[in-house]
């Protein structure tokens, strides 16, 4: 049943920007002795490190490897940076590729100087560059559209519609999207552009955390699931009424919470995932 409640974490992912104090294998050791099923894998994370034996080792503590963030920033005022972009999404691409994360999530970019209607067509090209290359290494790029408060330089992509209106007109598998409850709780049209999402095949990802009431950060103070205002269990059912059936995966940015006992912190976030998701 949708929004049924949650008893156990086979289908929670934890990212390991949320567990930013511990180390990637600190944080895979504490997933699987927890029990959660599955790990996003953020870029700092496995910088400098052999990402295939990494990837080796989420899979040998029976984590599944959710996705890899993130690529994107595509939009720029000079060609050059545009094609440097690109680039660096390829390199996205082959540690994706090579952690055999299947989802590369794209937080899109936008760039100070230019309209968002231009970046939102720089955005297109981008993706549409990259495609080839995701299709090759079988790799997916999932748009995320970020919250308005971001517009200004993090991402053009500000609506679920908008993100349909992309991922249609590609209408590949090599691009879906990650709805992310932080951004677009707020969006009165939500529920049937969800709807929308799934009907035709674009809902790769759900992202939860919740919006603390007052937020002090625009970027990290972030909540966990249960203390701030977003409806997470009725978003949650409209995303599996549109036939999603992946991982609920936990996304906090929290200077709090990183600069407090981690194990207390983990507690409360599988607290707030059983009880308030
Ligand atoms: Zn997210």
């Amino acid at each position: 049943m949708s929004g049924a409640p949650i008893t156990d974490l086979s289908k929670l992912c934890i990212h390991t920007i949320t567990m930013k104090p511990w180390t990637i294998e600190q944080s895979a050791r504490k997933f699987a002795e927890a029990g959660v099923g599955g790990i996003t894998v953020w870029r700092d994370a496995i910088a400098g490190r052999d990402i295939r034996a990494t990837g080796k080792l989420l899979r040998s503590l029976n984590l599944e490897i959710v996705s890899l963030c993130r690529g994107g920033f595509f939009p720029a005022l000079q060609p050059g940076q545009r094609e440097a972009a690109i680039k660096e999404n390829m390199k996205a691409i082959d540690e994706a590729s090579e952690l055999e994360a299947p989802m590369l999530v794209l937080v899109c970019g936008a760039a100070p100087g230019q309209s968002l209607i231009e970046s939102r067509e720089q955005i297109k090209w981008g993706i549409e560059a990259c495609i080839p290359y995701a299709e090759k290494k079988g790799v997916q790029l999932t748009i995320e559209p970020l919250h308005p408060m971001y517009a200004g330089d993090r991402s053009a992509i500000n609506t679920l519609e908008q993100a349909n209106d992309i991922a249609e007109y590609f209408s590949s598998d090599a691009v879906g999207i990650a709805v992310d409850v932080y951004h677009l709780w707020w969006d009165p049209n939500l529920q049937e552009q969800v709807a929308r999402c799934g009907k035709n095949g674009n809902l790769s990802a759900f992202h939860i955390c919740d919006w603390k009431t007052p937020t002090l950060d625009m970027l990290n103070d972030r909540g966990i699931m249960g203390e701030g205002c977003i409806n997470v269990r009725e978003i949650r059912s409209w995303v599996e009424e549109a036939g999603f059936t992946g991982y609920n995966e936990v996304e906090i940015f929290s200077t709090i919470y990183w600069g407090q006992d981690q194990d207390t912190y983990f507690d409360k976030i599988i607290q707030g995932y059983l009880h308030s998701s």
